[in-house]
């Protein structure tokens, strides 16, 4: 249907960096003289090895990850460390806190309740996630194990800019769709993770930046692979690997150095997302529900009155080569997941069709 790459607005598995997958092609069946591919390497090898070192390397040098931190490569997809964050740092009053912002959020906290006491110390459910409450020491127990954020609603379009003080409670977040899109410190959290499907690579594949003061707490009976001491102490080589999806993951970081780093993304990501927002504002059709305070980088949530109109936008969209504009299936309307890899020229083609769509369909005119 398409003869060419189109612009992929999907919230994840999403774009990746054009330049990454080529050079994984031309790598693919012999990996820089190797003989093999790096799917078919053993995970102990030193060409593998030398992989897995580089990526936590530059993954390090580009989020400027502290020493007392420990970083993994796992597998389980995001989802598993609803379950992974409880099992391991709930250590003294079983006590954790979250702020529910989104669905993923929500989902995190249900999984938590299985293992102790979790309580919601704010949400934005009711007014359907449309901003990022105001949150403050006093919303939060003082005796919890720790408190939950998730740094970047994927679905409903709010984000964090300003993180909670927690004083001395480790704050943890689920960053998947926003890691490496603008600069954060890592200092303020004892445990940061990502699934690697929105902004690094193939699904499947979870990155954790953990305090290494919070590892060695999980109780005995935890399931192996599911004890961050156990992955920290083997760096991540306890077993296989998703060894190709670290790879790639490698390589998208390689771009990233190579690009300039995260504040260059950041410029970027802040062009980009400004100039779809002011676009969408500025129409009589389209609106854009999230406080502008909290509007996300990533994910940029918008829609007309009418869904029957948002499904035309939709359909016609895709006959350009602009696809995976329909909102979340719980969220409907229109999303544009702008990760780091969708160039500007995207969110150009996806501005003009915007703005076309805009004149021939406002002001009572039906084309
Ligand atoms: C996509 C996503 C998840 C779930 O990831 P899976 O790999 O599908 O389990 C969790 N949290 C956030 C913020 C996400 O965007």
């Amino acid at each position: 249907m398409f003869e060419s790459r189109v612009y992929n607005f999907s919230a994840g598995p999403s774009m990746l960096p054009l330049d990454v997958m080529e050079q994984a092609a031309s790598e693919m069946t012999n990996y820089r003289g190797c003989g093999m591919s790096v799917m078919e390497m053993s995970h102990r090898s030193s060409d593998f090895e030398s992989i897995l070192r580089a990526a936590e390397q530059d993954l390090r040098d580009l989020m400027h990850i502290p020493r007392n931190y420990s970083v993994l490569f796992l597998q389980g997809g995001g989802t598993l460390q609803f379950a992974m964050v409880p099992l391991n740092l709930f250590r003294k009053s079983f006590k954790a806190d979250y702020v529910v912002t989104g669905t993923w959020a929500k989902k995190a906290a249900e999984e938590a309740a299985k293992f102790g006491d979790v309580r919601i110390a704010a949400s934005s459910e009711k007014d359907g996630y449309r901003y990022i409450p105001d949150v403050t020491a006093e919303d939060f127990r003082k005796d919890a194990d720790y408190i939950y954020v998730t740094g970047n609603n994927t679905v409903f379009g709010a984000r964090w800019t300003a993180y909670p003080d927690t004083g001395e409670i480790p704050l943890v977040c689920d960053l998947s769709s926003g890691i490496l899109s603008e600069e954060i410190d890592v200092n303020r959290f004892g445990l940061i993770w990502a699934g690697a499907q929105k902004n690094i690579g193939p699904a499947g594949l979870v990155i954790v930046i953990i305090r290494k003061d919070l590892l060695g707490f999980a109780p005995p009976e935890t399931p192996t692979m599911l004890n961050y001491q156990i992955m920290a102490d083997h760096a991540s080589l306890y077993n296989t690997p998703p060894t190709y999806s670290i790879y790639i993951a490698g390589l998208t970081f390689r771009h990233l150095i190579d690009q300039g780093g995260i504040p260059a993304m950041e410029a970027l990501n802040r062009k980009k997302a400004d100039m779809l927002y002011r676009c969408i504002d500025d129409s009589s059709l389209f609106t854009a529900p999230v406080a502008l305070r909290d509007r996300s980088l990533m994910s940029v949530v918008f829609k007309t009155s009418d869904p029957a109109l948002d499904k035309r936008f939709i359909d016609q969209a895709r006959e350009r080569g602009l696809v995976n504009l329909a909102g979340h299936r719980i969220a409907g309307g229109m999303r544009a997941s702008i990760y780091n890899a969708m160039p500007m020229e995207g969110v150009e083609a996806l501005v003009r069709y915007i703005e076309e769509f805009d004149r021939n369909h406002s002001g009572g005119t039906n084309a």
